[in-house]
C-alpha cells in the first residue's frame, strides 16, 4: 500500500509535539498487495454508502415525527401516533412508491441499482438516482482517505469526516436541515481526535470550533438585524463549528471563501437560468460540506498556492 506523508500544514503554538507523531500513524500497511486492499477498502466503502443512503431517506422522516410528537405535547393535544414502527432499522428497505420490500441481491451496493437498471422490480417507478450517487462517493471517499492518510487512524477519521459530509450534505440539500445528531457528534469527535493532534493541534482544535460557531452567529444576528431576514440556520453555525473542530482555527478562512464562492456562483447560475426564484432560499450547508472536506485533504497546499500567487 503506498502511503503517503501528508503534511499538516504550518504549526500554530505546537512545540510539545514529536516530530515523529505523524510516522506513527500512518505507516502501517495491512495486506501487502495494494490492489487487494484498496479493494477491501472500495468494498467497505460502498456498503456505508448503502447505509448512508438509507439514513439520508429515513432520519429527517424520524426528526419530523418527533418535532411534531414534541409539538402536540407542548400544546397538549392529543397524540395522533401512528402504530407503525419507523425508524433507522424497521421496515426493511423497501421500494418507496409501492413499498414492495427488495430482495437481498438488489440490496446490494451500487449492484443492486445498476442490476435494476434504476427501477423498481415490482411497480416500475424510478428509483431516486441519489441512492446510487451518496454509494458512489462514499465509495470514492473511502478509496481517496487511505490513498491520502494512509491505512491509519488519519485515514480511517477522515473516512468517518467525510461520511457524515456526504450525508448532511444531502440531507441539506433535500430538507434544508442540518440535524444535530449528526452535526453535534461530529464536531466533539473532531476536538477528540485533535486531542492526538491528527489534522491540528488540540488548542487550535478548541479555538477553531468557538470562533467558527461565534463568527457565524454574529453574522447571522447582524443581517437579520439590517434586513429583517434570516440568511441562513442554526446547523450551519453547527457545521462550521464542525470544521473548526477538525481542521483548527487557520483554514477557516479558506473554508468560508470557498464555500461563500461557489453557494454565490451556483446560486447565480441557478438564477440566471431561471430554475430558481432569487428570493427561494438555497442550503448553504452542501457548500460548506465541500469546502470543509476539501480544507482536510488540501487546505494547506491549496492555502499555500493562492498565497504564493497573490504575492507573486
Ligand atoms: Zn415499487
Amino acid at each position: 500500500m503506498r502511503v503517503r506523508q501528508d503534511h499538516a500544514g504550518p504549526r500554530f503554538h505546537e512545540t510539545t509535539q514529536s516530530p515523529d507523531h505523524h510516522t506513527i500513524m500512518n505507516s502501517t500497511p495491512f495486506v501487502s498487495d495494494p490492489v487487494i486492499g484498496y479493494l477491501f477498502v472500495a468494498i467497505f466503502g460502498a456498503v456505508i454508502g448503502s447505509f448512508l443512503s438509507m439514513l439520508v431517506y429515513r432520519l429527517p422522516i424520524i426528526l419530523k415525527r418527533q418535532w411534531e410528537r414534541d409539538c402536540r405535547e407542548a400544546l397538549a393535544q392529543p397524540t395522533t401516533d401512528t402504530a407503525e414502527t419507523f425508524n433507522i432499522a424497521w421496515p426493511a428497505s423497501h421500494c418507496p412508491q409501492c413499498h414492495a420490500p427488495l430482495k437481498i441481491r438488489d440490496n446490494i451496493p451500487l449492484f443492486g441499482y445498476l442490476l435494476l437498471r434504476g427501477r423498481c422490480r415490482h411497480c416500475q417507478a424510478p428509483i431516486p438516482r441519489q441512492y446510487i450517487l451518496i454509494e458512489a462517493l462514499t465509495t470514492l471517499a473511502a478509496i481517496v482517505s487511505v490513498a491520502h492518510f494512509g491505512m491509519g487512524a488519519r485515514g480511517g477519521f477522515a473516512f468517518v469526516l467525510s461520511a457524515a459530509l456526504i450525508a448532511l450534505t444531502f440531507i441539506d440539500r433535500r430538507e434544508q436541515i442540518l440535524p444535530d445528531t449528526i452535526t453535534l457528534p461530529l464536531l466533539w469527535l473532531g476536538l477528540l481526535v485533535n486531542r492526538a493532534g491528527l489534522y491540528a493541534s488540540l488548542g487550535s482544535a478548541v479555538v477553531g470550533a468557538a470562533a467558527a460557531y461565534m463568527f457565524l452567529w454574529l453574522v447571522f444576528h447582524v443581517f437579520r438585524l439590517i434586513t429583517g431576514k434570516e440568511g441562513m440556520g442554526h446547523g450551519d453555525f453547527k457545521l462550521f463549528a464542525l470544521g473548526g473542530a477538525w481542521l483548527g482555527w487557520p483554514l477557516l478562512p479558506f473554508v468560508l471563501l470557498f464555500a461563500s464562492l461557489t453557494g454565490a456562483l451556483y446560486g447565480g447560475a441557478l438564477i440566471v437560468t431561471g430554475r430558481q426564484a432569487r428570493s427561494a432560499p438555497m442550503p448553504f450547508g452542501p457548500f460548506l460540506c465541500a469546502a470543509i472536506w476539501l480544507a482536510l485533504f488540501y487546505g494547506w497546499p491549496l492555502t499555500t498556492l493562492y498565497l504564493r500567487s497573490a504575492h507573486g
